[in-house]
């Protein structure tokens, strides 16, 4: 075949995959136009996860008619006006998005711009434009896009659910109102308002999509290097969560999902947070335009750093200077968030947070002879010199409890004499969920209505998620409805739970129910369930265990199945053998 110019419409499409694979990043693009075009209210509207329709109703400049088929034409834009790309203060310069998505959607954008006579309107569906005319129109801008793929149904394949996709369009809204605080957002998606926000300060921003609880607990951070400057709000170790969607990074302006920054993150909390927990923070970052590069990838989510190292120290040190504050918010340096600062301090002790143990346990032998040499301050419950109260049956493969030490793990000695070390919260959480399990599968697990039922405030999209999960969490004996906007009542809850902290639990379900995306099979969702609420009732590292408890604990070790290691695939038990310990002592040759 002889090389011939692809076809306009043909580029488009290509460039629509690259540009436009999801929904999500439809709507951001929209989004970004409607902010650089300096919108102060910004309404975003999605049905069906936005693959029906997504629309996007700004305040902002409004493109004059004679511009519109400019507008959708390729490598068209009003914004580049350094062609050295260095300097880059709007989102969007490439001037790709629309003639994207008017490729492989049916676009269409009403806009009048201030002073012009009445809004015009031009339509493209596939690639196929339609004169502009006039319309009825507000100042500003309408960017509707219908039956998204529907010009490329070899992409279409690719999507989601409609609830995947809506979750992640809802969730790119959500990052770029974190973005533009300034800016007044409403997000509608399936005929739910999520949030509907006025225009006000940061601290309030974030408290309002963060949701009430954490907000109350965050504290303000500010720091600065050579020209980089670091603000935001960072959660205390305690306001940890299952995953990292209470993370929201920007960086000049431009919401990120930038590698180094997540990873910055992890280690400036890596001792204070239990491994496969994450920690809460919304971080702003501005630097000279000339130490970045946004350019990096056509959907500009990820950047470069000219420093990437000082970018990565400066986050990790303001950080930990931060945690290491008193835990008073009135004391913390805050100077552009004075709004939080007036926010009482945290309640003594986190509210809600899992132990560390378990994931040092998993680390192993090393770490398992620190713990043995623990200081003497590490008063362990009982005497550890006292004799075994008799020699452990053969029968008990994992032994006569001997100590429990650092209120998280116990010792005992297996009948071939090896030390066995168990992660007391770990095991725990095994037997409880394989408990529970048995239960629901012989559909037994019993309900247990609360006296007072119990109010948990949630972000917005968080509690409209767990409420799409009602029935499933009612077959697990937890009962929940609507409680006006981002709060829901709880009824009831599963019996074999005592004392649920019902606003931790519902939180780490609702994340649970996000994390895997996809509605998952019933089977899946009730399985996650399930670990949840075993981790919720299971006895905490830091609890000193009676002899009694700790036996009991390890003979329902013995009997269950699968008691090995924890369900988040951690071990719950070490075995020292004789072998071992000559090792680490370096008797053996
Ligand atoms: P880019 O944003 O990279 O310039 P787009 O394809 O997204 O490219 O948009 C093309 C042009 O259309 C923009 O440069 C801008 O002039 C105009 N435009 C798009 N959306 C809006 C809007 N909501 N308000 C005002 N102008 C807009
Ligand atoms: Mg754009």
């Amino acid at each position: 075949m002889p090389i011939r110019r692809l076809a306009e419409t043909t580029i488009n499409r290509i460039a629509a995959g690259e540009v436009i694979e999801r929904p999500a990043a439809a709507v951001k693009e929209l989004v970004e136009n409607a902010l650089d075009a300096g919108s102060t209210r910004i309404e975003v509207i999605l049905a069906g996860g936005g693959i029906e329709r997504i629309e996007i109703i700004d305040d902002g400049c409004g493109i004059p008619a004679e511009e519109l088929p400019l507008a959708i034409e390729r490598h068209a834009t009003s914004k580049l006006q350094d062609e050295a790309l260095v300097q880059i203060s709007t989102l969007g310069f490439r001037g790709e998005a629309l003639p994207s998505i008017g490729a492989a959607a049916k676009l269409t954008l009403i806009s009048r711009p201030a002073g012009q006579d009445g809004a015009w309107r031009i339509d493209v569906a596939g690639g196929a434009i339609t004169a502009a005319r006039p319309a009825a129109g507000l100042k500003g801008t309408r960017a509707i896009v219908e039956d998204l793929f529907y010009a490329t149904p070899a992409r279409r394949k690719f999507l989601r659910s409609p609830r995947a996709e809506a979750e992640a369009a809802e969730r790119t809204v959500w990052r770029l109102a974190l973005c533009a605080p300034h800016v007044a957002f409403r997000l509608v998606s399936d005929e739910r308002v999520l949030f509907d926000l006025p225009a006000q300060p940061e601290a309030a921003r974030v408290a309002a999509l963060f949701g009430r609880e954490a907000a109350a607990n965050m504290m303000p951070l500010e720091a600065q290097r050579d020209e980089v400057k670091l603000s935001g709000l960072i959660g205390p170790a305690s306001l940890n969560r299952a995953t990292t969607q209470l993370q929201s990074f920007v960086v000049n302006g431009r919401p990120v999902q930038d590698s180094l920054l997540k990873l910055a993150l992890r280690l400036a909390y890596r001792d204070v947070i239990p491994a496969g927990r994450h920690a809460v923070a919304a971080l702003r970052l501005e630097l000279p335009d000339e130490a970045l590069d946004v350019n990096v990838h056509p959907a500009k989510s990820e950047l470069r750093f000219a420093d990437q190292n000082g970018v990565r120290s400066l986050v990790i040190g303001a950080i930990n200077r931060a945690l290491a504050q008193p835990v008073s918010l009135g004391t913390a340096p805050s100077a552009t968030l004075p709004s939080l600062a007036l926010r009482p301090p945290p309640s003594a002790g986190p509210r809600y947070s899992l132990p560390p143990a378990p994931s040092r346990a998993a680390r192993g032998f090393a770490e398992a002879e620190l713990a043995l040499a623990a200081p003497p301050a590490a008063r362990p419950a009982f005497d550890i010199q006292a004799p075994a109260p008799a020699a452990p049956a053969t029968g008990h493969p994992l032994g006569a409890p001997l100590a429990q030490i650092l209120d998280t793990y116990v010792l005992a000695q297996a009948p071939d004499g090896a030390l066995v070390i168990v992660d007391q919260h770990a095991a725990h959480e095994r037997l409880t969920e394989e408990r529970l399990r048995a239960q629901f599968q012989e559909g037994r697990i019993a309900t247990q209505p609360l006296l007072v039922p119990v109010v948990v405030d949630l972000p917005a999209m968080e509690a409209a998620r767990l409420l799409g999960e009602t029935e499933t969490l009612a077959r697990l004996g937890l009962e929940i409805e609507p409680f006006g906007p981002g709060a829901i009542l709880v009824r009831a809850v599963p019996a074999a739970l005592k004392d649920p902290d019902a606003a931790g639990l519902l939180r780490d379900l609702a994340e649970e129910f996000a994390e895997a995306g996809a509605p998952l099979a019933l089977e899946a969702k009730l399985d996650a369930a399930l670990a949840r609420l075993a981790c919720h009732r299971s006895i905490r590292a830091g609890r000193r265990l009676q002899r009694e408890e700790i036996d009991a604990l390890l003979r329902e070790m013995e009997a269950t199945p699968r008691a090995a290691t924890c369900s988040h695939g951690r071990p719950t038990f070490l075995k020292l053998t004789r072998a071992d310990l000559e090792k680490l002592f370096g008797r053996s040759g």
